[in-house]
């Protein structure tokens, strides 16, 4: 059995303490980003604030809990995170591009940058995109669009609506 994260507060203002001492040039946004325990499906995500815009950082308590046994694990997520913010990820996707590449172009690119932070691998469950190292977020969304161009016209009839979305 995993051990429970009893106190979350003690648990979120570990982790800031953490972050802050090996990133003290990033202190002004680790020790203000606004940061709770919410959504049950997601590893971790960045939220905006409906009322005053704000970025703050959801992380999922059962995700958390079961790196328990890898607080570089959790430090890995957390600065994910705050790499997302420090970036403007959330919005800096245009308006035309898929969400969900989008996305996934940056969770690849950051990732490459926290490994490299933090000097370890990246954890096993997060996105791990070899080729998006040392790239940015726009030019691996590209490729990965590319990519999915490609397969599609492979997969789908010619007369299929490869373009349309739902
Ligand atoms: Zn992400």
């Amino acid at each position: 059995m995993q051990k429970k994260i009893e106190n979350k507060e003690e648990f979120i203002a570990t982790l800031r303490e953490r972050a802050r001492e090996r990133f003290p040039e990033l202190g002004g946004i680790i020790d203000n980003v606004k940061v709770g325990f919410g959504g049950e499906t997601k590893k971790a995500e960045v939220a905006k604030d409906e009322v005053t815009k704000d970025l703050g950082i959801n992380l999922d308590l059962r995700y958390m809990e079961s790196k328990n046994e890898k607080p570089d694990e959790q430090l890995f997520v957390f600065m994910h995170e705050v790499l997302h913010i420090v970036w403007d990820d959330i919005n800096a996707r245009d308006e035309k591009e898929d969400p969900y590449l989008w996305n996934r172009a940056c969770d690849a690119v950051r990732n490459h940058q926290v490994a490299q932070m933090l000097g370890m691998p990246i954890p096993s469950d997060l996105v791990n995109i070899p080729e998006a190292k040392g790239k940015k977020p726009r030019e691996v969304y590209k490729e990965l669009e590319e990519r999915q161009g490609k397969k599609s016209k492979v997969t789908l009839p010619e007369k299929g609506h490869q373009h349309s979305k739902i």
